[in-house]
């Protein structure tokens, strides 16, 4: 049987909702046989992951997926294979946790303004994580303003909502230039899942290659045939190595399992090829 690769996961060090180790062990459990943590903005898990992934003798690569912004949009930029101890790559990810924090306070303000009090329990939800949008949906729905996740987006939380304010993140180049500078390789996220026109998202996918990326997720959840053909021919247009990830936030959100996504299309050169 061929490896089961799964690159894009995330841990209660962002806004997953299972420990680091934990994610390792139900990730064996599914048959997952090489997974990368690709928490948001933070690489703090990396370490009870790769332990565990070593006690339980599957693969395991380091990653993040870095908040970035191209053309006034929200991009997310997943490194993999980068090196934790690199201080380009650990300063700017605390510049970008604490971005995060000021951006959840003003989160707070404007949802108060209308009377929704989250007092301390986003915080609490996230711990020690840097909160996220996704720390705020979970309080939303525990004090009773939403009956679940993607309801506390749709009302409060996605784009044209009050929870939901631009953030000017890095740009998306500076992502990639840590992501290279870190030893790693810089794959486009979820490339179907931004706000785009097919034109501006090739226009995406080329200024992604230009600036020295080097993959692009063309596996993730719910992509039909269609578009992981049209994602596939832009891999090849653009050279870019094909990646695949379930972007697994944890058994809450019961659409999405790890260790589910078919193969790639087999034109495509793999992330992994030379691993
Ligand atoms: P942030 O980076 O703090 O703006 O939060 C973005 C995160 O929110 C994403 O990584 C997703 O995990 C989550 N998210 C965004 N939109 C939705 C949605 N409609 N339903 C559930 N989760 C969402
Ligand atoms: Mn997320
Ligand atoms: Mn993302
Ligand atoms: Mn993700």
């Amino acid at each position: 049987m061929p490896v089961s690769y799964d690159l894009h996961t995330h841990s209660t060090c962002s806004d997953g909702t299972l420990p680091p180790a934990s994610l390792i062990e139900y990730a064996a459990e599914r048959g997952v046989g090489c997974i990368a943590l690709t928490d948001h903005d933070s690489i703090d898990g990396l370490d009870a992951a790769a332990a565990r992934a070593r006690d339980l003798g599957i693969g395991f690569v380091t990653g993040v997926e870095i908040s970035t912004i191209w053309a006034g949009h929200t991009i997310h930029v997943v490194g993999l294979g980068i090196d934790p101890a690199c201080t380009e790559l650990c300063q700017g990810l605390s510049a970008l946790q604490r971005q995060r924090s000021e951006r959840a306070e003003r989160i707070k303000q404007r949802l108060a303004e209308r009377n929704i009090r989250l007092g301390a329990c986003v915080d609490e939800i996230a711990g020690d994580a840097a909160p996220t949008r996704t720390h705020f949906a979970h309080a939303l729905v525990r004090l009773g303003h939403a009956k679940n996740l993607k309801q506390a987006f749709k009302r409060y939380l996605a784009i044209g909502k009050p929870g939901h304010i631009h953030t000017e993140w890095i740009p998306m180049a500076t992502a990639i230039e840590w992501i290279v500078g870190a030893g790693g390789i810089a794959v486009l996220a979820h490339p179907l899942r931004y706000r785009l026109a097919r034109s501006a998202r090739v226009r995406l996918i080329e200024a992604f290659a230009a600036g020295g990326g080097g993959a692009i997720e063309v596996q993730t959840r719910s992509t039909t045939g269609a578009q992981i053909e049209d994602i596939a021919a832009c891999a090849e247009r653009y050279s870019l190595l094909a990646s695949t990830g379930s972007d697994y936030h944890g058994p809450e959100q019961r659409w999405n399992d790890l260790g589910r996504l078919p193969a790639l299309p087999s034109m495509l050169k793999p992330v992994w090829h030379d691993w």
